[in-house]
């Protein structure tokens, strides 16, 4: 029997024993959630802008998604992909309809999802002897070895070399650059629509064309990770969608692969990756596969997800809300410019990237990254968020945070910030 243990130490000290430490934590162990709120150990709330770094994007156990991994568990789990099941067929069609003609393949994780883009790309030029793929510097593709290797900052790759060989990095949002780097071997570029872990900066328009029309006349794929910015966080399913909202050059643009994972079951865990046709059969019987992937009980989840995002209009949620946001957090970066120096994003991933240190003794007081000090001051007052790199905090809150839940948390933002004015 499993002893009950309930208090934060008793806790941390299991993790100290018995889990490998290979995440750096914050103190804080949560017992339940609900909506936009979660609640600790110690009965203490907290108005959660972080949804689990953009995976609960329908807020914490929802009920209709509680009662789906339920009714579906009764009904069936697993057979693997030795068979057909409705639930995988249909999911596919519901993101095909959301992103464009082609076909998908169903995986556990946005690693995994990403993993499958890599092989597509080195089938693709398989018999040409191309295999390189080009990513940006301060992109993040996950953590295996290929994700690490493909991951454009060294401290993710640092005490793992060698890498996986056949990545190369550019510069982001520098067409330039791209067309510069690619080498007779190079066969795709990967990039994110809007960069996560480096610090929430969007793609613009210009390099989206600029790359789509490279990469054809280069004979390449382009390849989009929507892993954390997609699925409706932008207000649009792809974050590519809003990007080039209203751009005319832009008319049925498409990648050539997209993997999404994060929200797509809204905190079960899955991974997908896209494929644009003419592609879609270039991973053959045979040529790709995952135990796990796309089981009845994660699409059936994923399905609801859809669904509910679907008949609550939460795309509209995300771009209203998230514009409101940004809105107010740019009036707040002018009313203390010693502490915000910019704020960045599209719906509801927004960056606000902190002051440098330097600049504010308030932050080169501490010994803390200023995205970390920032992180705890909010907290301490209820409220999550999520560092992105040393300068940068992020807020990722569910698509279907409310307006007052969110000047909840301006109020919380603005108090903290005047405090290190
Ligand atoms: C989180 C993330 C990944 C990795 O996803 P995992 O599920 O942790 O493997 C890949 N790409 C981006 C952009 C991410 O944000």
């Amino acid at each position: 029997m499993i002893a009950i243990v309930k208090k934060f130490e008793e806790i941390k000290e299991l993790f100290g024993k018995y889990v490998i430490p290979s995440y750096s934590r914050f103190d804080i162990a949560f017992e339940r959630g609900s909506g936009s709120f979660l609640e600790d150990v110690n009965g203490k709330r907290y108005l959660d802008m972080g949804s689990g770094i953009a995976v609960c994007c329908l807020g914490n156990s929802h009920p209709e998604i509680a009662e789906t991994i339920c009714a579906q568990s009764r009904q069936l789990i697993h057979t693997s992909n030795l068979y057909y099941h409705k639930w995988q067929g249909l999911l596919a069609q519901q993101i095909v309809g959301l992103i464009g003609k082609g076909k998908m393949f169903f995986a556990n994780s946005g690693a995994e999802a990403n993993e499958g883009l890599y092989k597509l790309a080195r089938k693709f030029g398989h018999d040409e002897g191309r295999f390189e793929i080009l990513t940006a510097f301060n992109s993040f593709h996950g953590r295996t070895l290929a994700g690490i290797s493909a991951t454009g900052q060294d401290k993710v790759k640092k005490g793992f070399e060698p890498m996986v060989s056949g990545f190369r990095h550019i510069p982001f949002n520098d067409i330039d650059a791209a067309e510069n780097a690619i080498s007779p071997a190079t066969v795709a570029i990967l990039i994110e629509g809007i960069q996560g872990e480096g610090g929430i900066t969007p793609a613009t328009a210009n390099y989206l064309i600029g790359l789509r029309k490279l990469c054809e006349s280069k004979k390449m794929l382009l390849l989009m990770d929507e892993v954390q910015c997609g699925y409706f966080r932008t207000g649009r399913f792809a974050s590519f969608q809003r990007i080039l909202e209203g751009v005319q050059e832009a008319t049925g643009f498409l990648p050539d692969g997209v993997s999404m994972a994060k929200s797509i079951a809204g905190g079960f865990p899955m991974g997908a990756f896209w494929v644009r046709e003419p592609y879609t059969d270039l991973l053959g019987p045979g040529a790709h596969a995952s135990t796990f992937g796309g089981t009845p009980l994660a699409c059936s989840v994923a399905l609801k997800v859809i669904e509910i995002i679907k008949r609550d209009k939460l795309d509209e949620n995300a771009r209203n809300v998230g514009d409101y946001i940004k809105g107010e957090l740019i009036r707040l970066s002018q009313s203390y410019p010693s502490v915000i120096k910019a704020v960045r994003g599209l719906g509801l991933i927004i960056g606000i990237e902190l002051q440098e240190k330097e600049k504010n003794p308030a932050f080169s007081s501490s010994q803390k990254t200023a995205s970390s000090q920032v992180t705890d001051m909010l907290q301490k007052e209820g409220l999550l968020v999520i560092p992105s790199g040393a300068q940068v905090i992020r807020l990722l809150p569910p698509l279907n945070i409310s307006k007052d839940e969110a000047k909840q948390g301006l109020g919380i933002i603005e108090k903290v910030v005047s405090s290190l004015k």
